[in-house]
């Protein structure tokens, strides 16, 4: 059903069903699907108390959580709109985002709490992470006391409200859809062998599209969620061996910097739990891809989405050793098409717009700014192309593509060149204003410790395996790339030439 599609309905129903299953870890809990469910009435019934109706907003600007997933649950009972703060957020960009929306409450991790102290209103603050040193009541506190009655149920389903990145502007708010049922989530299970009652870690953001796939998908298979509150590598190895996790939800730089740990301190943990790592939420670099696989086995499948779309696209273990840059292919229900500048159908091979149709299409930007669509399908915004046998590749994003000498070019095919000359740690490339050319191309490089090489050296590998065009005229080594809270590169930062550089 729709509400069971919810995130209330979907924990109420795993209450019902399972009771004492573990539902939800995080560094200091332990929730059974009941502890949870009467949790997050009882804070639903002490915000009732305290005047929160029905198409109200809340904000919620915390890490990942049991308390965060309990105020998702008390908002989507409430009928109340729970918009997602980035926790990577300015002070200045998170009183934007309040101003804009008018809450009427705030729900923050206590680290937060300078910032939301900061923020003129009269809204109700919570702290949800530990204890509160800043004054505010805690959600503990809030709810000593109260009962776990059922609240009834209410006649609009509250919408959860995801920020863009922002990295220009005021983030704008995108409504996720109301919930057409599980039967999107469960499309998944035709790509990605999921069981009922597995474990999964969580280690991307649930402010994020992606976090809130893994705990909506979660719910769906009943799964026990553990939460990791900030990223680090090894915390993850040690929650999937301490839990014995089948399923991680990451972001791609998380897999780079679990590949990136010591071999002996990944030897400190038992993986043989882990049968599936499922990255989304930005693009995962071929030999990334491949040095994962080659230790951790074949687990590792990209999804390709955005907050707007949802998900897309799932490549598997297998589409992944076939081609390691490509994001698969579509689940059932799900239509991917590339079009042209007039929205006509290029054929297999051709780069162009990517557009998407399924059931999980966002309502629109709380600002009403509106997205291109055609064909009942929606503009993604990135460019990209599908093979012969149907497979989808992601090529960048449309406003990052580089205009050189009068060639449209694709700045991820020669960031992929690049990150495979030896020595490479990371790049990534972006087109900078050139008198003669209109663009040319510019590369920003982490080597590798120790690692020694030359901008020529750079030059003369991409020669070697590009078109003359795609060769970076400026080559930058620096010691790390510019990144938002979900590890995706701020390339509008490099752009700005802010970023240390030194040539
Ligand atoms: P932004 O505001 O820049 O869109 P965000 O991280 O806040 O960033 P998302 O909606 O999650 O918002 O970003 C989605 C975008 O990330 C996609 O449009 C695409 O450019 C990129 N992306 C996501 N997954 C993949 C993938 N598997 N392969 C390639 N690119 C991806």
């Amino acid at each position: 059903s729709q509400w069971g599609a919810t995130v209330a309905g979907g924990y109420s129903a795993n209450a019902a069903r399972v009771p004492d299953d573990v539902a939800l870890h995080d560094e200091r809990n332990v929730r059974t699907f009941k502890q949870t469910a009467d949790r997050s009435n009882q804070l639903a019934n002490a915000l009732a108390a305290r005047g929160v109706r029905a198409r109200d907003r809340i904000a919620l600007l915390c890490r990942n959580h049991a308390a965060m997933v309990e105020s998702l649950i008390a908002c989507s009972k409430l009928g109340v709109d729970a918009i997602l703060l980035n926790t990577g957020l300015s002070a200045g960009a998170v009183a934007d985002v309040i101003e804009q929306h008018k809450p009427v409450a705030v729900l923050a991790d206590d680290e937060f709490s300078r910032i939301i102290a900061g923020i003129p209103g009269d809204f109700l603050r919570l702290s949800t992470w530990p204890e509160t040193e800043n004054g505010y009541p805690t959600i503990d506190q809030l709810i000593a006391g109260v009962p776990a009655t059922k609240l009834k149920p209410v006649d609009r389903i509250g919408r959860l409200v995801v920020l863009t990145s922002g990295t220009t502007g005021t983030p704008k708010g995108a409504r996720r859809p109301t919930p057409k049922g599980l039967s999107t989530s469960a499309a998944m299970l035709d790509r990605i062998p999921l069981h009922s009652g597995d474990r999964f870690v969580v280690a991307a953001p649930l402010f994020h599209s992606w976090g809130l796939a893994g705990l909506q998908i979660g719910m769906a298979v009943r799964a026990s969620l553990s939460l990791i509150r900030r990223f680090d590598a090894e915390e993850i190895l040690r929650t999937i061996a301490e839990h014995r996790c089948g399923v991680l939800f990451a972001v791609p730089i998380m897999l780079q910097r679990i590949l990136d740990l010591p071999e002996r301190i990944r030897a400190r943990y038992d993986l043989s739990s882990l049968r599936i790592v499922a990255s989304s939420g930005s693009a995962l670099p071929g030999p990334i891809v491949t040095e994962f696989m080659d230790t951790f086995g074949d687990v590792l499948y990209n999804f390709y989405g955005s907050t707007e779309v949802s998900w897309a696209s799932i490549a598997t273990p297998e589409d992944l050793r076939a081609a390691p840059t490509t994001a698969g292919r579509c689940p059932p229900g799900t239509r991917v098409a590339i079009l042209d500048d007039d929205h006509n159908r290029v054929p297999p091979g051709w780069e162009g717009q990517i557009f998407v149709g399924n059931d999980m299409l966002f309502e629109g930007y709380t600002d009403g700014a509106s997205v291109p669509r055609a064909e009942n399908l929606m503009a993604t915004g990135d460019v990209g192309y599908q093979d012969a046998a149907g497979r989808l590749f992601v090529t960048g994003r449309a406003d990052e593509m580089i205009v050189s000498g009068g060639e449209n070019v694709s700045p991820r095919p020669v960031e992929e060149a690049i990150a495979a000359l030896p020595g490479v740690h990371e790049a990534a490339v972006i087109g900078v204003p050139d008198r003669e050319f209109g663009q040319r191309f510019a590369a920003y490089i982490v080597p590798k410790r120790g690692a020694r090489m030359s901008a020529d050296d750079v030059r003369a590998y991409i020669h070697h395996r590009l078109a003359r065009f795609a060769v970076p005229r400026d080559v930058y080594f620096v010691e790390e790339l510019p990144r938002n809270a979900t590890g995706k590169v701020l390339k509008r930062l490099l752009r700005d030439e802010t970023w240390p550089i030194d040539q």
